[in-house]
């Protein structure tokens, strides 16, 4: 059962535009757009992902990775099929080819309101989507957010970013924080991938300049991103947007169509050290290492962290804001 989609114009000559995201497919009667979950039907463009879920599951909200909000809590994750990117080192491909090559997974459909009842149930702040790209199911997102926000939940989006103003100006108002992935710093890496660059780098500034709880993600990869010269482009960057944004440098190993060996731990140490010289908070994930909050101040340990197991200690909550309990400096945390 397909639902009609938004974000898109019907051509007198019987194809369809959509403009969701900025590869603006062009699509013909009976076709999809690159993402594959959306199609023209009969000169009318439609979503073939809306109420299809691919996975659902009670996370720490740490997994997103987001340890600057609510730390310590558990979020409950929901995600479909397709993207709109091709990376070949996808961590996710059975869900974001779906409709290349995955089409032996079974789905399962939730109503907006199912989720709902599904976050109520379970002892989570809301609903996180994401697993595939969460931007190529927009009107659901839309539908579910708005139903999370009447209830009085959180709504968070872990997404490539990689998505037009228009779609994002109505999806802001509904996301209470993010996490967007920073692939690389420079067009040439992200046309590899099916895209550009500059669209994701306006993404992230319009989150912040909204207000949006954001952080920041780059995978660090063998031979594709990980020239240092890109990296201090990268978080020269994030640091002239706001340098307290947090920033979680991610270890690669191989997948899909990409074989190169794992991240060499030591390469993640040099990129945390060169990103430590912009940037406030910074971490390295997918490895065994310190992923404590410190005050950049004082140095007081803010958030200790062991694995998924996340503690609260030197933060203190005031009026709504955040601070470090000991040098009283204010904190990029919400509690
Ligand atoms: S959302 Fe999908 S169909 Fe629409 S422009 Fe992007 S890739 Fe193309």
């Amino acid at each position: 059962m397909n639902h009609p989609a938004r974000f898109g114009r019907s051509n007198s000559d019987g194809t369809v535009d959509c403009l969701l995201c900025p590869q603006h497919c062009h699509i013909a009667d009976g076709k999809r757009g690159v993402c594959g979950a959306r199609a023209n039907e009969k000169g009318v463009l439609d979503s073939l992902n809306y109420e299809l879920v691919s996975a659902v599951a009670l996370d720490p909200i740490e997994k997103k990775p987001l340890y600057h909000y609510y730390p310590g809590k558990m979020i409950l994750s929901i995600g479909t099929v397709g993207c709109n990117l091709r990376c070949q080192f996808c961590q996710n491909h059975h869900l974001s080819r779906y409709y290349d090559d995955g089409e032996f997974l079974q789905l399962n459909r939730m109503t907006p309101a199912q989720v709902v009842s599904a976050v109520k149930d379970s002892d989570s702040v809301g609903v996180a989507y994401t697993y595939s790209e969460p931007s190529i199911w927009a009107e659901y997102v839309i539908d579910v957010s708005k139903l999370m926000r009447d209830a009085g939940l959180k709504n968070i989006w872990v997404t490539n970013g990689y998505i037009e103003k228009e779609p994002l100006e109505e999806i802001l108002p509904l996301m209470d924080a993010a996490n967007i992935d920073l692939k690389a710093f420079s067009d040439e890496n992200y046309k590899s991938l099916g895209g550009r660059l500059q669209p994701v780098l306006d993404t992230i500034r319009r989150c912040h300049e909204y207000g949006t709880h954001i952080e920041l993600t780059t995978l660090v990869i063998p031979d594709y991103n990980d020239n240092m010269v890109e990296l201090e482009s990268l978080v020269k960057w994030i640091a002239s947007v706001d340098k307290s944004i947090p920033f979680h440098i991610s270890r690669y190993f191989p997948h899909y169509h990409f074989e190169k060996p794992s991240t060499d731990v030591d390469l993640l140490g040099e990129v945390f050290n060169l990103a430590k010289e912009h940037l406030e908070y910074v971490y390295i994930g997918n490895v065994l290492a310190d992923s404590n909050s410190y005050c950049p101040v004082c140095g007081n340990l803010l958030v200790k962290r062991m694995g998924f197991s996340t503690h609260v200690t030197g933060l203190k909550n005031e009026g709504g804001q955040t601070f470090c309990g000991q040098c009283g400096t204010a904190a990029k945390f919400i509690l």
